[in-house]
């Protein structure tokens, strides 16, 4: 395991369609079956700059290592550069098995991908949620 996510991280630096490895920080139960994780990369490096650009309605893939890749949207607040935030409801299969996930796992993220919803600034902010079914 450990060796394929290194062929990862080294993969995803020269293809940016590849997953790069990722460590869970923290993971913060919303509710009863719903969950975000806090997430950092592995290495211990700089947040790159895609994922401290993203924008909001934007999404990554997250590849849960042995059950699956979903798209799941960055729910974080796009000002933070320092974490990267994604809520997520614990049903289907691969969501279940990222519930189990604790502080200190690893996980693959490509992205961001999708287009940003046009937040200006300066006018009143609409909120709304999409992604959690
Ligand atoms: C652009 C995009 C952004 C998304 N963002 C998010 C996000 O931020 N957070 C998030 O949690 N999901 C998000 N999703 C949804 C998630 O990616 C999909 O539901 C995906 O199929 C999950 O894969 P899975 O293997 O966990 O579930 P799967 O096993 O593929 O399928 C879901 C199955 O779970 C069961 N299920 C689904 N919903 C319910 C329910 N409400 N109650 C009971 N059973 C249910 C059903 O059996 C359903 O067939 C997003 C999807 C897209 C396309």
């Amino acid at each position: 395991m450990v060796t394929m996510q290194r062929e990862l991280l080294t993969m995803a630096i020269l293809d940016p369609m590849l997953p790069r490895v990722y460590e869970v920080r923290q993971v913060h139960r919303d509710t009863a079956d719903t969950f975000s994780l806090d997430l950092a990369p592995a290495d211990g490096g700089e947040m790159p700059a895609e994922y401290t650009q993203h924008a909001p309605g934007q999404f990554n893939m997250l590849y849960v290592f042995g059950a699956g890749e979903v798209p799941i949207s960055i729910s974080g607040d796009p000002a933070n550069r320092s974490s990267l935030i994604h809520t997520i409801r614990a049903v289907g299969a691969v969501r279940r098995v990222m519930s189990t996930l604790n502080a200190g796992d690893q996980i693959g993220i490509r992205g961001p991908f999708g287009t940003p919803w046009p937040v200006a600034a300066g006018r009143p902010a609409e909120r709304g949620a999409s992604g959690i079914s």
